[in-house]
């Protein structure tokens, strides 16, 4: 009977057999990988983004001594138009096998992708300022209803356990329902967001020193304007962390 010591990881096995789960990213029929819908070999290349990076937006600069000289130095686009958020830090490029997990997590109903997406993010956050909040960039409620559940919310949940820092909802809203940014082009990313965030109720804000949380830094365009919302509303500094960044 040992054999059937342990029936789900049996049962796991058999089906797998039966029916072959393939990897996401590389399409290798899955055996007894730990993590759901990826295989190891794919998953073990996820390396976070390289130093040296923007200090302002996360930016990938070139060439590695950057910063050698004068470690505040913003990337160009911050000079041209800073930001109207503090900080942004970005953890691992937005490409395979991550790109897929992100689609998998966000529009394919697999959320028990976010335990492994917060395994991979913990070791590989930097080092934060005093933060008192930390906040989900928030859906349209139009979209909330198509897909279920907000992914950035998931995430940020998990980071709040993490780190101790309380979650505040509700209180940024999404109030414009707009395209997504993945599928514009760079002048309409900057447009395409202009008034879409409110907040609700200021005095919960107030003062606060806010990290936003998001899956994926497209243009900085979000967290730009969830920033400039939360600042006209009378937040202290905002901050934003986001899983993946496009490069
Ligand atoms: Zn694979
Ligand atoms: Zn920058």
């Amino acid at each position: 009977m040992t054999q059937f010591s342990s029936p789900p990881s049996f049962l796991r096995k058999f089906l797998h057999v039966v029916f072959p789960t393939l990897c996401g990213s590389c399409q290798t029929p899955l055996w007894d990988d730990p993590v759901p819908f990826f295989c190891q070999a794919c998953w073990n290349t996820l390396e976070p983004i390289p130093s040296p990076v923007c200090p302002r937006c996360g930016r990938p600069f070139a060439s590695p001594i950057s910063l050698d000289h004068s470690p505040t130095h913003e990337c160009g686009s911050c000079r041209k138009r800073p930001p109207a958020f503090s900080q942004a830090w970005s953890l691992f490029p937005y490409q395979s096998p991550l790109k897929e997990a992100i689609a998998s997590f966000k529009y394919r109903g697999r959320r028990s992708l976010t335990t492994y997406l917060i395994q991979a993010m913990v070791p590989a956050l930097p080092i934060l300022p005093v933060i008192d909040v930390l906040m989900p960039v928030p859906l349209h409620p139009q979209r909330l209803r198509e897909r279920e559940y907000n992914q950035s919310l998931l995430l940020a949940h998990r980071l709040s356990q993490h780190l101790q820092i309380p979650l505040l909802l509700s209180c940024l809203l999404r109030i414009r329902p707009t395209v997504p940014q993945t599928s514009l082009s760079k002048n309409e990313r900057l447009t395409n967001l202009r008034r879409a965030f409110a907040v609700d109720d200021a005095s919960r804000i107030t003062g606060k020193r806010i990290l936003l949380i998001d899956d994926v830094f497209t243009t900085g365009t979000t967290l730009h304007e969830c920033a400039k919302t939360l600042r006209k509303a009378g937040s202290g500094p905002v901050y934003g962390l986001t899983l993946a960044r496009m490069l």
